[in-house]
């Protein structure tokens, strides 16, 4: 072990015990978690999240701070979603139906219902390619339900996550191409509950624009079951979601200025805007507030950075990504140089390691350093890993990096209404701020040579 290696250590430690004994990223989650709550992008929640954002980033003393202007898609879920399932004895036999109330949200992006809703005939698929072998004539005047499970037999649950979620993105202009009038999805969840999990949705500018929600995983088995068996089965669906015009917002960055080689930025962000359903607190209050954790701890320990920190809160990254595409357009245009983005985006969990994707010689950099990190628990280091708002700075040849936590019971509260504050641990969440600190550290100070 050589001298520089000791010392790292030593500042690792440091850094990481004063995560653990004064850290005030669960304080800063609190508020924005329980005083802002939901804030998408356009929504009052998401200025006064702008506000507080900037306005604790100066408490802090960051050298500077600032708002960096986007325009961002503005939609709005209006009064509550209905979702009732008819169910009959069978197709032919539509005597004395039963019905349940079941648990649904409309898609970020959706159109709403006619005003009294939807009432049609529900044709159940696995996936869009099914909708190719029933055809049109299976599917016209019907009502879509993707049932489509998350593979629970894949350890990272972001992986079955990426396997099933085309049917929620492109579902519903595709069931659209066969003259769908509406679509349900099963919910983007590993286990079984009521809670519907919203998220985005793309329309194509072609196809008609037809109504879409998630229905609860626990809803979807029913549903499921019934059609398995052979009952007919109708929903009725209302929905009074909107899109407004685009409008101005702002993506809070924050900053550090390094003291050898200014030039030189390393980045760490998460994105401000949340689904308006939950408090978004694990996605991504977690990495919000962890991005100005990790400057506040080199500040509030004394530590000028070589190089200079960057904390970007990416506004609009849920259903626009107006905020990362903004932010890469300038760097370019402004000839900055990050020698890495560094993406918080997975949840406040106990942390495992990072993903980086660039070249060979810097992976080798980021494992020879792993030995540095194995006091913390953190082993895993793989060479791929990125996040959506730092992804535009990828064709500017920056290397892209995730923060990974432990996945496991990230997919119980993604966009949901249990996505809240009481929802994150305190430790878990602050030992993250201090994983990525320490990484920051070793960068700041080494570069990748
Ligand atoms: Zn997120």
């Amino acid at each position: 072990v050589g001298v520089h290696a000791q010392n790292d250590s030593v500042m690792m430690a440091n850094l990481y015990r004063k995560a653990l004994t004064d850290g005030k990223c669960y304080q800063a989650l609190d508020y924005l978690s329980n005083k802002i709550g939901g804030r998408l992008s356009g929504s009052p929640q998401s200025y006064q999240a702008i506000h507080w954002a900037e306005k604790t980033m100066k408490e802090f003393g960051f050298d500077s701070v600032w708002l960096q202007p986007c325009m961002v898609p503005h939609w709005v879920r209006g009064a509550k979603e209905k979702g009732i399932a008819i169910i009959y004895k069978t197709n032919k036999n539509l005597e004395i139906p039963k019905k349940l109330e079941t648990h649904i949200c409309a898609l970020g992006g959706s159109v709403a219902t006619p005003k009294g809703g939807i009432m049609a005939p529900v044709v159940m698929v696995d996936s869009i390619q099914d909708l190719q072998k029933l055809g049109r004539k299976a599917i016209e005047g019907k009502i879509v339900f993707f049932n489509r499970r998350m593979d629970e037999a894949q350890i990272n649950t972001f992986d079955a996550y990426g396997r099933a979620v085309d049917q929620r993105w492109a579902g519903p202009s595709e069931a659209a191409r066969y003259g769908a009038v509406a679509t349900i999805c099963r919910s983007m969840e590993v286990g079984i509950s009521k809670h519907p999990h919203t998220g985005s949705m793309r329309y194509i500018d072609s196809l008609p624009k037809i109504p879409c929600a998630a229905i609860s995983t626990y809803d979807a088995e029913e549903l499921g079951k019934y059609i398995k068996e052979g009952m007919g089965v109708s929903f009725e669906i209302e929905m009074h979601c909107q899109t407004l015009a685009d409008t101005l917002s702002y993506s809070v960055v924050g900053e550090l200025k390094g003291t050898e080689h200014p030039e030189e930025i390393i980045l760490v962000g998460g994105h401000l805007d949340a689904w308006d359903n939950g408090d978004g607190a694990h996605d991504d209050g977690a990495g919000v507030v962890q991005s100005m954790e990790v400057l506040r701890l080199f500040k509030a320990s004394g530590i000028k950075p070589k190089r200079t920190l960057r904390a970007v809160l990416f506004m609009n990254e849920e259903n626009g990504l107006r905020g990362g595409k903004k932010y890469a357009e300038l760097a370019k245009e402004n000839h900055e140089k990050h020698i890495c983005a560094i993406e918080t985006d997975a949840g406040g969990h106990t942390p495992r390691g990072f993903g980086l994707t660039s070249d060979s010689a810097k992976y080798q950099k980021l494992l020879s350093w792993a030995p540095l990190f194995k006091p913390y628990h953190i082993y895993e280091f793989e060479p791929h890993g990125g996040g959506a708002d730092i992804g535009p700075l990828k064709e500017q040849g920056v290397p892209l990096m995730a923060y990974m936590p432990d996945s496991q019971r990230y997919f119980d509260y993604h966009h949901t209404e249990i996505d809240k504050f009481e929802n994150v641990n305190k430790r878990e969440l602050e030992m993250g701020s201090a994983t990525m600190a320490i990484f920051v550290w070793l960068l700041s100070a080494h570069g990748w040579e």
